[in-house]
């Protein structure tokens, strides 16, 4: 074929229907002002409509030095201190260890896209949730992977059947299962598992890891706006029951933790009891990262340090962030009761940024 791209790019071409409805929706409100709900990208705005950036974040940005700003991170693998702080946040309060590598990713989506790379070979398998985030199909595509979904819903719970239906199928084929669950808080239904259905996926994932290896990718994007705060973090001791053939991959993203989404920083929290895969994993990540982005960048990944291994930053960021947790709470309740009392069917909601109307 006679074309300056490859094989590969040739004809791609990105449609965003998130961004395109949140342009139609700009439009719809010049024209029909206040009845206008705009409801859809998973960004933040307070009670006048003003997108949200954290005063306990961003005034504390202010203070750090221009040197900082500027400079490159000290490792490839994302600044040993942002390390250790994401550590701290989200394993912090368990009294067990997680055995785990991390490292540094361009926000959750890198966090997401790298894992996908240096999990599959080209044709084979990404299985997501039938309700999700639509990036998921763009970056299977980008490297050449097929999709397909495990099916959320049965009556208000989560479809553990289904789930491992296409999970068994997909081994059954390829020997092998990258499996991406967004919990808590899912876009864009809201639906948070219970410990119960995280421990039937922990149980299932054992048993199928005899087939061949089953790597979780759990993506925690909107992990800081559930209702239960820190303590839903507890739940990350199940990863520590994972057999040796299963590997969990926590994306993990600043942006909405932070209110920083532009800052581009987040984490691949790889956790497995194979210490030499897991070895393995991080250098792989560690090359991608290279190739792909370089390093990440270095004064957002200071400012969550300064925030979060200082007790008086942290103290005032928790407490800006639980405001907008309640209000969400607020938020929510107020719509979920006028969906009951208007006969509108909504996917099963429980918490966090999104809810969904059924429309079949
Ligand atoms: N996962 C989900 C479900 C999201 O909604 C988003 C952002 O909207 C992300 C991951 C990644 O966001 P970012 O790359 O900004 O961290």
């Amino acid at each position: 074929m006679n074309t300056f791209l490859n094989s590969n790019s040739h004809g791609k071409k990105m449609v965003d229907k998130v961004f395109k409805a949140a342009v139609a929706c700009n439009e719809a409100k010049k024209i029909y002002g206040d009845v206008v709900v705009d409801a859809t990208l998973g960004t933040l705005f307070d009670e006048d409509g003003v997108f949200v950036a954290f005063d306990s974040v961003w005034g504390i940005y202010d203070t750090i030095d221009k040197i900082q700003k500027a400079k490159y991170a000290s490792s490839i693998q994302g600044n040993p201190e942002f390390r250790l702080s994401v550590y701290n946040w989200l394993f912090g309060d368990l009294d067990e260890n997680i055995n785990c590598e991390i490292i540094a990713t361009p926000g959750g989506a890198g966090a997401i896209s790298s894992t996908m790379k240096n999990v599959l070979s080209v044709g084979e398998t990404v299985i997501k949730p039938s309700q999700g985030w639509g990036p998921y199909n763009t970056m299977a595509a980008e490297f050449g992977l097929n999709i397909t979904s495990y099916n959320m819903f049965k009556g208000n719970s989560f479809d553990i059947e289904d789930f491992k239906t296409v999970l068994t199928d997909i081994m059954n084929k390829e020997g092998k299962v990258l499996v991406i669950i967004n919990d808590p808080c899912h876009n864009p239904t809201g639906y948070t598992l219970s410990e119960d259905e995280w421990d039937d996926i922990i149980e299932f994932s054992n048993l199928l890891s005899k087939q061949g290896p089953v790597i979780i990718l759990n993506d925690i994007a909107y992990v800081d706006y559930n209702i239960k705060g820190n303590s839903w973090k507890q739940g990350f001791k199940r990863f520590n029951k994972l057999t040796e053939n299963v590997m969990v991959v926590i994306a993990f993203s600043t942006s909405k933790t932070m209110t920083a989404y532009g800052a581009r920083t987040g984490a691949q929290i790889v956790i497995t009891k194979d210490q030499k895969q897991l070895e393995m994993f991080k250098d792989a990540g560690i090359y991608s990262a290279r190739s792909i982005w370089s390093t990440v960048n270095n004064s957002a990944m200071r400012l969550f340090s300064e925030i979060m291994d200082n007790e008086e930053n942290k103290n005032a960021f928790l407490k800006e962030k639980q405001y907008y947790v309640d209000l969400l709470k607020e938020r929510s309740d107020i719509f979920v009761n006028e969906a009951i009392e208007c006969g509108l069917p909504i996917y099963p909601y429980k918490e966090g940024f999104f809810v969904t109307v059924r429309i079949f």
